[in-house]
């Protein structure tokens, strides 16, 4: 099907077929008419003459006919004789002497005839012709008169002889003989005899005249002949269907040769189309096939250039466009100069181009990179003087002049020949690189490249500007704005590095103790102005290829080297953090000393991720911390468990009140002299469903840290009271119960209405309960819970100090603080007996409790001989494993008497 399209001439192969048949078949057709009419007119000329010559022939041959006649008449006459009868062979059909002396008439009717005509005709003298017209034939009589005598022979001329072949090959039309009055005296066969009135339109006439007056003495007869025009003649030439061949011939050769040309013209023209099409589809390679040497190849030729320029064109936005796109994607500088390198080696094929990177974002030298037609490459930094050169050239702004100097210093580069050069000025307006290209023999200063490199330099220099930004962004990303230390970003980024390396390698956590001292004392400006420092300690007290990040706050991070090569062990490296983080920090006139806890994890040891080095580390840190600070921690499983304990017991404690989870055992306190119990302190329980009995000591830090010691507290607080009213309903003998109070709950305002609320439910007056408070709730509260203690203590509540001598221990405030009760801690009576220092301690904390008129009482008594020595001090109750472990409200009412009878002491 193509190929019959190919074949067929196409609309404008028609069109143009068209035009020739027409512009040829305009002037056939006038050629032909005219052709055909001239021949008409010739032919229709040759037919009148040819007509005329036939009558003047016939007209000659029966003149010639009369004088053979009359000169046989005068042979008759001259011998005399009587034409008795007419000779054999004789032209006449009748003779006759008219002689008036003559008697007789002649004997033959025909010559009666004659004679009676001639005798009423008029006679004139001498020989003379008549005639006597009608019918078919006219009667012809010749007349010869006889000089002296008055006799005249009259012969009539026999038709047939007269008239033999006149006329007689005339066919197709009239042709008569007539005397002067019209009258026909012979007539061609089938002619009508009478004379048309008016000549035919479309025939053809000839007349003939026959002079007999000088000869006969007669009127001139007309021999006259009418035909059909060109009937006869024309019709036997076949002029029109001639005519017709010839246009038609003419015409078809026409067609022939212009199918002909239209065909020259038109396979350049398809061709033309084709590869059209194909550059349409981007088909850049496509080039028309050049043949013969007219304009069509020109056109080609033409067109030819044209693809290549577009090819070339379309590369070169193919390039820039990528570029472009590499811009976008903020690739990395090397490699769009390598891109704009390529580009402007494949734009000047044979040049040495060269990109200079005038202004080295990485502190460096200028850099310069290059090309060349033969193929090398490179990369150099450049001296000064050629980079201050090229800097002038760039800040000349124009192009190179070839003996200038910075033409001079580029050659110096390597790149030979003309040189020209565009600068490449950033967004910014400042100058990023030069772009050179060095060749002999490229037309360097054609507008057209000149533009090409210009677009190339603008790229180049937004590529840079746009890398620079990139590497700034990516540096802000990844880098902390105050020390200069990488961030969390940039510590996560060195840890895939170091993971994906698969080198062993330590993640050491170091947090400063205390540091929100500084922050709250002098201010955030001091406290950066302090991190800083610390931030510069360690780069210090560090192996230089450490990496040391600050992912926020008072906190360090840092990347340690562990593989054979390692400088610093990771405990020699904590210490050395701890040591130097240690030492005294001077802020603004003011010093501090902080002290840091590190904690660290190694790799690939304590795991192989970096979430899990992180956070066992952090674990680390933390236990470091929670141990009290200024130490260090190395990870292990144990800090692991705990971990993962917390995490349950901070997952599943805010619904244990609501779960009933939560029991209540209570422990005996025994008077020291009578070994009575008076009074139990209410320890919480979590009877949790997979996890057992767990220990307060477990979940209470967690409790008083999530917030969820609150509603813990309360729900104690009311079960203590429910069950003091309880057993006092029974009869068991119990005096008071003692309810410890968190940190939250006490500097939670309602708590007084609560306690209130408790007993006024419980019917138990204000001296039925007791309220334990560690001295830290008191030191740091800023009057409120001193203020509610004093309240509750008003309504008759008791107030004890529980733990005391693990804290500040300041002798000023406890004398104005709302005290009844003071518990020592377990640590003084567990060292107790031994002569040591808690003996001592124990003595000036109970001397201290009587001077303040507090009740005192000991903790975790387990040994009878501890029992003794506080008696011996003077406590008032004793509380422990001695006497009985926390026991659960069942229990409670038979144990506690038990063990108080078995505390009364011997004697
Ligand atoms: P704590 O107030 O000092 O309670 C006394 C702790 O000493 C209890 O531990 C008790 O079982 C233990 N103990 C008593 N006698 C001896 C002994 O002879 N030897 C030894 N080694 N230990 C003895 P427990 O019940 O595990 O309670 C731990 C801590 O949990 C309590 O210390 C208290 O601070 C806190 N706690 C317990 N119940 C509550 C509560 O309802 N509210 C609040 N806020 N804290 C509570
Ligand atoms: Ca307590
Ligand atoms: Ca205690």
């Amino acid at each position: 099907m193509a190929a019959s399209r190919a074949r067929a001439p196409g609309r404008l192969g028609r069109r143009i077929a068209a035009q020739f048949l027409l512009a040829a078949s305009l002037p056939a057709a006038v050629l032909g008419v005219l052709a055909y009419g001239s021949l008409r007119a010739q032919t229709q000329e040759q037919q009148q003459r040819r007509l005329e010559h036939e009558i003047g022939a016939d007209a000659l041959r029966v003149f010639d006919r009369l004088v053979a006649a009359r000169a046989a008449l005068r042979l008759l006459a001259a011998r005399g004789e009587q034409p008795a009868a007419l000779p054999p062979g004789s032209l006449f059909t009748a003779i006759s002497l008219d002689d008036p002396h003559a008697a007789a008439l002649p004997a033959e009717p025909e010559a009666r005839t004659l004679l009676a005509w001639w005798r009423s005709a008029p006679r004139p003298p001498g020989t003379s012709l008549h005639w006597k017209a009608g019918g078919d034939a006219a009667t012809v009589v010749l007349v010869l008169h006889q000089a002296g005598g008055n006799r005249s022979w009259l012969a009539q001329v026999d038709a047939r002889f007269l008239w033999a072949d006149v006329f007689e090959a005339f066919d197709g039309g009239t042709a008569c003989v007539r005397d002067a009055g019209h009258a026909a005296l012979h007539c061609a066969q089938g002619a009508p005899a009478a004379p048309a009135a008016e000549p035919a339109a479309g025939l053809l006439h000839a007349s003939k005249p026959l002079f007999l007056e000088h000869e006969f003495g007669a009127g001139d007869w007309r021999f006259e002949a009418s035909r059909p025009r060109g009937a006869d003649a024309l019709a036997g030439l076949p002029l029109g269907s001639l005519v017709a061949k010839v246009v038609l011939a003419l015409l078809l050769l026409v067609a022939v040769l212009s199918l002909a040309q239209v065909r020259r013209t038109m396979d350049p023209l398809r061709r033309l189309v084709a590869v059209t099409r194909r550059l349409a589809r981007q088909d850049y390679a496509a080039r028309v096939a050049l043949s013969g040497d007219d304009e069509f190849r020109e056109l080609g030729e033409s067109f030819n250039d044209m693809a290549t320029q577009m090819q070339v064109h379309v590369r070169e936005l193919q390039m820039l466009s990528s570029m472009d796109r590499e811009i976008l994607d903020a690739a990395d500088a090397d490699r769009l100069l390598e891109r704009a390198l390529e580009l402007l080696g494949e734009l000047a094929p044979g040049a040495t181009v060269a990109i200079v990177v005038v202004d080295a974002a990485d502190r460096g030298r200028p850099r310069l990179q290059w090309r060349s037609a033969a193929g090398g490459a490179g990369g150099t930094t450049i001296d000064d003087d050629a980079a201050r050169s090229l800097t002038a050239l760039a800040d000349a702004g124009a192009w190179l002049e070839p003996d200038g100097p910075p033409a001079l210093a580029a050659r110096r580069l390597g790149l030979d020949g003309a040189v020209l050069y565009r600068t490449a000025a950033s967004a910014h307006g400042r100058i990023e690189a030069a772009v050179l290209v060095g060749a002999a023999d490229l037309a360097l200063d054609a507008p057209a490249w000149r533009a090409r490199i210009d677009g190339l330099g603008r790229r180049v220099a937004v590529a840079l500007s746009a890398a620079a930004h990139a590497r700034q962004l990516m540096r802000e990303a990844t880098h902390d704005a105050l020390t200069g230390l990488r961030n969390r970003a940039g510590l996560q980024a060195a840890l895939r590095v170091a993971l994906a390396d698969e080198r062993p390698f330590a993640l050491m956590f170091a947090d400063l103790d205390r540091f929100k001292s500084v922050n709250d004392s002098l201010g955030h400006p001091a406290g950066d102005a302090l991190l800083r420092v610390a931030a510069q300690r360690l780069l210090d007290a560090l192996p230089p290829e450490t990496i040391v990040a600050r992912p926020g706050g008072d906190e360090f991070v840092l990347l340690l080297d562990t593989g054979p090569q390692a400088r610093l062990a990771p405990e020699a490296a904590a210490r050395a953090v701890c040591a130097c983080l240690g030492e005294v920090f001077v802020v603004e006139g003011h010093e501090f000393v902080l002290g840091a806890s590190v904690g660290w994890s190694l790799h690939p040891a304590d795991g192989d991720d970096a979430n899990t080095l992180l956070r066992r580390a952090d674990l680390a840190m933390y236990a470091a911390k929670e141990a009290g600070g200024a130490r260090t921690r190395r990870y292990d499983a144990a800090l692991e468990r705990a971990a993962e304990e917390r995490a349950w017991i901070v997952n599943e404690l805010p619904m244990a009140v609501e779960r009933g989870q939560l029991v209540v055992h209570y422990q005996p306190r025994v008077d020291a002299r009578t070994g009575r119990a008076h009074g139990a302190e209410a320890l919480v329980r979590w009877r949790h469903p997979k996890h057992g009995l767990v220990s307060p000591a477990r979940f209470i830090p967690a409790a008083e840290e999530t917030g969820a010691i609150r509603a813990i507290g309360r729900w104690v607080l009311d079960e203590a009271c429910r069950q003091l009213a309880a057993w006092r309903r029974e009869g068991v003998a119990i005096e008071r119960v003692s309810v410890n109070l968190s940190a939250r709950q006490l500097a939670e305002p309602t708590l007084f209405d609560e306690v209130r609320a408790a007993l006024v439910r419980h019917r138990l007056e204000g001296g039925r309960l007791e309220l334990e408070v560690t001295e830290s709730m008191l030191v740091d509260d800023g009057g409120t819970a001193t203020a509610t203690l004093t309240r509750l203590r008003v309504a008759g509540v008791l107030i004890a100090l529980d733990d005391f001598g693990t804290g500040y221990s300041s002798m000023s405030y406890l004398g104005r603080m709302p005290l009844d009760v003071m518990k020592i801690d377990r640590a003084f009576v567990r060292d107790l007996g031994d002569g040591g220092p808690a003996d001592s301690v124990t003595r000036a904390i109970v001397a201290l409790a009587q001077s303040l008129r507090l009740r005192l009482v000991a903790e975790g008594v387990e040994t009878e001989a501890q029992a003794a020595a506080l008696r011996a001090l003077g406590c008032d109750e004793l509380q422990g494993f001695l006497y009985a472990k926390p026991l659960s409200a069942e229990d409670y009412p038979h144990a506690a008497c038990v063990a108080a009878e078995a505390a009364v002491p011997a004697g």
